[in-house]
């Protein structure tokens, strides 16, 4: 492991000696002639996990949801999603560059959720003046919020109520799940497949929280699918030996997916131990990730303070809202340091 405590993101993981053993052996063939057996021994794992007809194994998390929103959506449908989701903010508007899908944006509850008045008073009536709204697009977790499970089945209901498609981005689907079983007593696959069963497509990243180098995969029906594939292939997404990079997530899967409670244990104590410093106001986390607001004389030292943790080989995003994130490759004694040097750093 680097010396480096890196808290910019849990995508910074790296491949571990078994997950490069397993990558080594995978038997591959050309996926584009769909006949790579670990692209498809990944693709009908996640499927029968989550409780999908098929699923498709993609470059990315923004792939997986461009070719998710553009199966479901026409040009000139839209999607209602949150002013804050990846897949209106963070994706470089591709469903409008690529689909002619418009996105109608809706702003978060304090929860991360989108009151269900908004989301209703969204749908458009069938009027030649108006988009015709086919889609609700959640997400989870958000900012490393877990989303209420009820709030999901009744926003999930309200879409379908309308004739709404309903698509997960579920980069994250694990963590909520991880954090959801924390709550109920059950465990991460049960509550993973829970949250999966309220939408007709879910988007799930492996090269986050899961530890795998490259890679999302997106759930849905047949139909869907084979919608979605061909997508994947206008978008140039059809990859060949692709088994060497499944292969990786498959073994995520097998592997990585109890092991993250242990960075939401570490993502606790790393809030509890900067909230206890004087000028940093630190949310109680949900999963992995930490948010620290600075206040009062705090706040004019935060760059400073960015500056401070990086000379000290910590690395964390942001300026006066830093965000931290935990993963495979950070820890107890990582987060026992970050919380020492951010103390030293305001003197106390
Ligand atoms: C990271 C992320 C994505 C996109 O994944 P990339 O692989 O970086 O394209 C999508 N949605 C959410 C919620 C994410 O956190």
């Amino acid at each position: 492991m680097s010396p480096v405590i890196d808290l910019r993101s849990d995508t910074v993981t790296r491949p571990s000696a078994a997950m490069r053993a397993a990558m080594m052996a995978a038997p591959v063939g050309d996926d584009v002639f769909g006949d790579d057996p670990s692209v498809i021994a990944l693709q009908e794992k996640l499927a029968a996990m989550l409780g999908f007809e098929s699923a498709l194994f993609v470059a990315s998390g923004t792939q997986s949801n461009l070719c998710a929103i553009l199966s479901h959506c026409q040009r000139g449908d839209e999607y209602i999603v949150g002013q804050m989701a990846h897949c209106y903010r963070w994706e470089g508007g591709g469903a409008a560059v690529f689909g002619s899908v418009q996105p109608q944006p809706l702003e978060h509850q304090s929860d991360g959720t989108i009151a269900l008045e908004h989301i209703a008073a969204a749908i458009k009536p069938d009027d030649a003046h108006f988009a015709q709204t086919r889609l609700l697009a959640l997400e989870n977790t958000l900012g490393g919020k877990l989303i209420p499970l009820d709030y999901i089945v009744q926003a999930t209901d309200l879409a379908k109520s309308r004739g709404l498609q309903t698509h997960l981005d579920g980069a994250r689907l694990f963590n909520a799940a991880t954090a959801q079983a924390a709550q109920t007593g059950t465990d991460v696959y049960c509550e993973a497949r829970r949250i999966a069963s309220a939408f007709d497509s879910v988007s799930v990243c492996l090269s986050k929280g899961l530890g795998a180098p490259v890679g999302s995969v997106l759930c849905g029906t047949h139909a869907l699918i084979a919608r979605a594939h061909r997508l994947r292939k206008m978008a140039g997404g059809g990859m060949r030996q692709a088994g060497i990079l499944a292969a990786a997530g498959s073994y995520a899967l097998d592997h990585n997916l109890t092991r993250l409670a242990n960075d939401h244990a570490l993502a606790k104590r790393l809030a509890a131990g900067l909230g206890d410093i004087p000028g940093l106001v630190v949310e109680p986390p949900h999963s992995n990730i930490v948010f620290v607001d600075l206040t009062g004389p705090a706040l004019q030292r935060s760059k400073s303070l960015i500056d401070h943790l990086k000379s000290h080989d910590i690395l964390a995003t942001g300026l006066y809202r830093l965000r931290f994130v935990t993963h495979l490759d950070v820890s107890a004694d990582d987060i026992e340091r970050t919380i020492d040097t951010v103390r030293d750093f305001f003197g106390g």
